[in-house]
């Protein structure tokens, strides 16, 4: 019988869900809120009718699905199936999700964290197929990374190996950091910092195209980019120095594993060319030159459907 699984992707707004067949394709989709201000039961219970309309829309039957598997942006107890905590989803603390959900279908389930799930995704039928060493980095409010090596996710001795974000790039000092240390990778590369610096130039006095583009309203990575794309120098400039941070973060996580390739998603990665140029020629300068010769830098390929079809692959990972 065709393996058909299901995979759920929480995240802060919307929780997706999707049976994926045994070849990596999307059958069936849909989407409900995650309404987290309600209290984890009320999302648990939205994700229970959801997966009850599934069955029904697709006409199957509990017996009939192989597993089902859930990425959270957090910490993900994987072997207890809990979700420790996940910080944009308030009050998602210690939740036995996988229990919940197999108590009510008795479908084997697995949860870990999303950008795990993610690297899964894009190494069995994105950009990392057929790679046995790679890492998967999501560049956005902050940076998540999915390590496999060997073939293999890493979890780590507590399940929370890959936090690359936190390679501390300064000494001393530095931007302050969401995990409350200073001068970490992700306090320089990420959406916040693209913010911060496109509000530094404005207040140093130059005249920039994002401005206009904001029109009064709050400056975003997207108009940022929006204004880089269109010529505007000093957009470009922040891209740059993005692109240059990347690339020395990335250089000691190519130095630490010689990864076949690094596959970068994440809302700041849809910048493109602008930031993947600096990434690139930052990190062949300053990895170690084997290494650093060696990796493949490329865009992830499933966009925003990596998470469940990643997640749908929990069950045999
Ligand atoms: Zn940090």
């Amino acid at each position: 019988m065709a393996k058909n699984r299901i995979g759920i992707d929480v995240g802060g707004t919307n929780v997706k869900l999707a049976l994926v067949n045994e070849n990596g394709q999307i059958v069936y989709s849909n989407s409900v809120p995650t309404r987290a201000e309600m209290g984890y039961e009320f999302t648990v219970n939205n994700i229970k009718q959801a997966i009850y309309e599934l069955l029904k829309e697709t006409k199957l039957e509990a017996k009939d699905i192989q597993g089902i598997g859930f990425g959270f942006p957090g910490q993900v107890d994987y072997k207890a199936g809990i979700v420790r905590n996940a910080p944009n989803i308030p009050g998602w603390v210690e939740v036995p999700i996988a229990k919940l959900i197999e108590d009510e279908f008795h479908i084997p389930t697995r949860v870990d964290n999303d950008v795990r799930c993610a690297a899964l995704g894009e190494l069995n039928y994105g950009a990392g197929k057929g790679c046995e060493n790679m890492v998967c980095i999501t560049v956005g409010t902050g940076i998540g990374s999915g390590l496999i090596i060997n073939g293999k996710l890493v979890r780590g001795a507590s399940n929370a190996a890959g936090e690359i974000g936190h390679i501390k790039l300064q000494m001393h000092d530095g931007p302050i950091c969401g995990c409350g240390d200073t001068g970490c990778f992700e306090a320089f590369a990420s959406g916040p910092s693209i913010v911060a610096m496109a509000e530094e130039y404005i207040k140093g006095g130059k005249s920039t195209k994002y401005r206009e583009m904001a029109n009064g309203t709050a400056i975003t990575p997207f108009i940022v980019c929006e204004a880089a794309k269109a010529g505007d120098p000093v957009a470009q400039r922040i891209f740059t120095i993005m692109g240059e941070y990347l690339g020395v973060g990335l250089s000691s996580v190519v130095n630490l594993l010689n990864p076949e390739k690094i596959i970068i998603g994440g809302g700041v990665a849809d910048a493109g060319e602008i930031l993947m140029r600096p990434l690139v020629e930052t990190l062949r300068k300053r990895a170690m030159k084997i290494a650093g010769s060696a990796v493949e830098v490329v865009p992830a390929q499933l966009g925003n459907t990596a998470g469940v079809i990643g997640a749908s692959l929990l069950i045999e990972s």
